[in-house]
């Protein structure tokens, strides 16, 4: 077996073995970069490693020796020879990119005579000084786990001492008694001498950078990440180029796009006379690249072909890594560059136009979870903000607000009508009514999946989590960043989609769809499959749904319409009704309203089929809470209020309790109340095929369908649809219309998927509401786990992901499989479609493309989400 690589023996397709970078490097190698040489250990050797008790395979170390004696040959150097030293680094690369994750060694192969030696030959002793203490300093932290901070101390100590402002003020006096005091350091350290043997040196860091795969960094970061645990680094050994060579010298990172606008230009940051990480490590403040044209010229038109050959050759946005050694330029690394959401959207439709990629291509370049950032309120960024710090992008959207410390108070002055934040160190299932009450949450504690982030995500509320620069005194009801404190009741804004935290009321402003957006959706649309409705209860959720692209509505809810205040009364007359006779009235009262909003819904949708489910919920939800009531009474009683003021009271008590039940959710709701109280249901048939009749006589095309809710047995749709069908029947014929109509149910009972094929008997369409079918089939309540239970699984890793935000493909999945192919043998053209929260859900909408349905419906603002993640699913 074949364990190591000379760059350029692999290519970029050889991630999995080489790791990212070894990968890359062979590849930009192959097409002439100018790469400093060396060879990759395979990610095979890493796991052999770590199954065979951190030994080497067999035939490592002969590679090795081979591959070094290649290097050496190649680069005209010697490993360990004074006169003409071969320095290398050392460094890790996984199959995935973990940035920062994992470590590197630089200047490898210095001891006390070779950086004597490289003094001489480059005659510049304060650079070999330079190169040997950061050696020390790098080998002590990554092989011997010396803290950072104890060299940084000590560092510190010298420029105090000689009157130093950075480290490039040192003198090679100054740097000899920095390694001086450094080797003391080691040697307190680790009980050993600073090794002097530089194949021991090199040894010593292959095993430390195989281990750094296992250190609690990288471990979380492939826990958030999925990435498996067995596959291992990489480790590549190349030979040092020096950017710290003096002010000819230096190093930085270039984007071959703005990664945060996708506009073409030169992107990145460089330092001159530094090495490695001086760029990121914030030491020194990099400048911007462009700033290279007059500092470096020559390096500068060396990198504007780099920008162009790279993406010429990757045909996407690559972000990398360089050094100028004395005015030539180095390639030391390249990768597909991270972007916002804006930016990706940009470029791939910009490549298109440019002829780099083709449509289908651009399509799959775009993360459809990451567009949930342009699809919430964002800032409005005219005008200049104040960031005053910045945590984890929990949950996407932006949200200002007074700062509250507690959930209780939160939730009071929510009540009030308050905008406010939630500011906790981390939040708890006891804070979720504050949550519920707050325009967003921040936290000092916790990452991506906490229950703050989990809890903010479910409720689509914006989220920065783990910003821990904010310093929290619950005591003294306030936070400090540095300097400034802010106190309860002061105004900051919130953005979940970056993590920034910010001073004061920003503005926010609506999402919008950008030009390129539209182009993408558009080259989307042609290829998808799914159709993509909206659920909508609502004009303008309607029109808004219409204008982030639906081709229907695939739910509307019709009780929302009851929830209007100045509805309730006769809704709560038609329940606490004695008998069916006043039942009817009531019922007339509430009729025209109906009919008047499925007008107007029926009017925007022209010519697009709107499915409206009748009454859900059960009927208490319409009424009073039985705790509210009794104080009511109570109170009255207390006070000796007689007469009809206590008997309405008294009367409306005696109702609530009747209809309270032990389970709602599980109780007299859906298709049950339709058959129980039909008067209900043929109201709201009759508004709606009278809406459609009218509108039909001005002209305008309508395309009711009528959805029964939570039917599990044949006998409940086959019931309620041929009483309704008379129905509809009756009012077509009373205005001599032709009008298209359908009922069809709601899959969200398992049993309901279970006899599919008798159910489809009836139903001439169904859709599948894996809400509540995710609460039954799982046993979940839908409105309590999430916050109680569903975090901490997803936290120990029970359950991967959230079941109502993320379809369960392998069980609700399942039922939804089997209901679309035993609904199908009864009615083969069974239009079949998803309106549970998942349809907007990217890896959902790819599921149900793959089971086929027909259509997925969403929120409105998810459908932009739902038409790419459906093409996408048809590439
Ligand atoms: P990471 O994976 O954390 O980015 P790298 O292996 O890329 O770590 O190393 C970090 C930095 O070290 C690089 O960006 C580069 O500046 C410097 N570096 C690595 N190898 C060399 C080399 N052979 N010559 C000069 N600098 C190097
Ligand atoms: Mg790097
Ligand atoms: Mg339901």
């Amino acid at each position: 077996k074949k364990y190591v690589y000379f760059f350029g023996e692999g290519d970029a397709s050889m991630k999995m073995l080489l790791g990212g970078k070894g990968a890359n490097l062979a590849e930009m190698t192959r097409i002439g970069l100018p790469v400093p040489p060396g060879f990759t250990i395979t990610t095979e050797a890493c796991a052999h490693y770590y199954k065979n008790n951190e030994q080497w395979p067999e035939g490592l170390e002969e590679e090795i020796l081979a591959n070094l004696k290649q290097l050496e040959e190649k680069s005209g150097k010697k490993f360990g020879d004074p006169n003409n030293p071969l320095l290398v680094s050392v460094r890790s690369g996984a199959p995935v990119s973990m940035p920062g994750m994992m470590d590197t060694i630089l200047n490898l192969g210095l001891n006390d005579e070779v950086v004597e030696g490289l003094a001489k030959l480059t005659g510049d002793k304060r650079f070999a000084y330079d190169c040997y203490r950061r050696f020390i300093q790098m080998f002590g932290n990554v092989v011997m786990g010396i803290d950072h901070s104890k060299f940084e101390a000590i560092l510190d100590e010298v420029k105090e001492e000689v009157g130093a402002k950075l480290d490039t003020d040192l003198d090679a006096e100054a740097l000899k008694k920095v390694i001086q005091k450094y080797k003391e350091l080691y040697k307190k350290e680790t009980g050993e001498d600073f090794p002097q043997e530089p194949y021991e040196q090199l040894k010593r860091a292959i095993n430390a950078v195989f281990e750094s795969w296992n250190n609690k960094r990288a471990i979380t970061y492939r826990k958030i990440h999925g990435i498996p645990d067995d596959w291992g680094t990489a480790v590549n050994v190349q030979m040092m180029v020096f950017g710290n060579m003096g002010f000819d010298s230096g190093t930085g990172v270039g984007f071959t796009r703005n990664p945060s606008t996708g506009e073409k230009e030169y992107y990145g940051e460089y330092l001159l006379n530094a090495q490695g990480e001086d760029v990121v490590a914030g030491i020194r403040t990099p400048k911007p690249i462009v700033e290279m044209e007059k500092e470096l010229p020559k390096a500068f038109e060396e990198l504007k072909k780099v920008y162009e050959i790279l993406e010429k050759h990757y045909k996407d946005m690559q972000d990398f890594e360089f050094t100028i050694e004395k005015g030539k330029l180095y390639l030391l690394q390249t990768r597909t560059g991270k972007r916002t959401a804006q930016a990706a959207i940009k470029i791939a439709v910009d490549m298109v136009k440019e002829g780099l990629i083709d449509k289908k291509t651009a399509i799959l370049r775009v993360d459809p979870n990451q567009l949930n950032q342009l699809l919430h309120p964002q800032i409005d960024r005219s005008q200049p903000i104040q960031v005053l710090a910045k945590g984890l992008p929990a949950s996407p959207g932006a949200a200002y607000g007074k700062v509250v410390f507690d959930a209780d108070e939160a939730e009071k002055l929510g009540n009030e009508g308050e905008k406010v934040i939630l500011v906790r160190p981390e939040t708890t299932p006891d804070d979720i009514h504050g949550v519920v009450a707050a325009q967003g949450v921040l936290t000092s504690r916790g990452g991506m999946t906490s229950h703050a982030a989990v809890v903010a995500r479910g409720m689509g509320k914006p989220c920065v989590a783990g910003c821990e620069a904010i310093k929290i005194d619950l005591d003294k009801k306030q936070f400090t960043v540095n300097s400034t404190v802010v106190k309860e009741g002061d105004y900051i804004t919130i953005d979940g989609g970056t993590g920034e935290v910010i001073l004061g009321q920003v503005k926010t402003i609506p999402p919008q769809l950008s030009g390129d957006f539209q182009t993408l959706l558009s080259w989307a649309d042609e290829v998808r499959k799914l159709g993509v409705r909206a659920n909508a209860d609502t004009p303008q959720d309607a029109q808004k749904a219409l204008e982030f692209g639906a081709e229907g509505i695939g739910l509307c809810r019709t009780e929302h319409m009851f929830m209007a205040p100045d509805r309730l009364p006769s809704v709560q007359r038609m329940i606490m009704a004695q008998n069916e006779e006043e039942r009817r009235k009531a019922l007339s009262e509430i009729e025209p309203m109906q009919k008047g909003d499925f007008k107007e819904i029926f009017r925007i949708m022209e010519g697009k089929p709107v499915t409206i489910r009748l009454i859900d919920p059960p009927l208490h939800e319409f009424l009073p809470k039985l705790e509210d009531l009794l104080v009511e009474v109570t109170t009255l009683r207390v006070k000796g209020v007689t007469g009809p003021e206590l008997e309405e009271k008294e009367n409306l008590l005696k109702i609530v309790r009747n209809l309270h039940e032990a389970n709602p959710m599980l109780g007299l709701r859906g298709c049950r109340l339709g058959i129980l109280y039909p008067e209900i249901v043929e109201m709201q048939v009759r508004a709606i095929m009278e809406a459609a009749c009218e509108l039909t006589k001005e002209g305008i095309k309508v395309i009711p369908e009528i959805m029964i809710p939570l039917v599990g047995h044949r006998n409940e749709i086959k019931v309620l649809k041929e009483k309704l069908d008379e129905v509809a029947q009756a009012v077509i014929k009373e205005y001599g219309v032709d009008v298209s109509y359908s009922f069809g149910t709601m899959i969200e009972v398992p049993r309901a998927a279970l006899v599919a094929d008798q159910i489809a008997e009836y139903a001439e369409f169904f859709s599948f509401g894996t809400n509540d079918l995710t609460q039954m089939t799982f046993g979940y309540s839908r409105d309590d786990a999430e916050g109680k239970f569903l975090f901490y699984y997803e936290e120990k890793g029970i359950l991967e992901e959230d079941p109502f935000q993320v379809l369960d493909q392998e069980g609700v999945g399942q039922l939804m499989q089997m209901g679309v192919q035993k609904g199908r043998s009864t009615r083969s053209n069974l239009k079949c479609g998803i309106c549970g929260e998942h349809g907007g859900e990217p890896k959902s909408v790819k599921f149900c493309h793959k089971i086929g349905l027909n259509y997925v419906s969403c929120s409105p603002f998810r459908v932009p989400i739902a038409r790419l993640a459906a093409a996408q699913a048809a590439i």
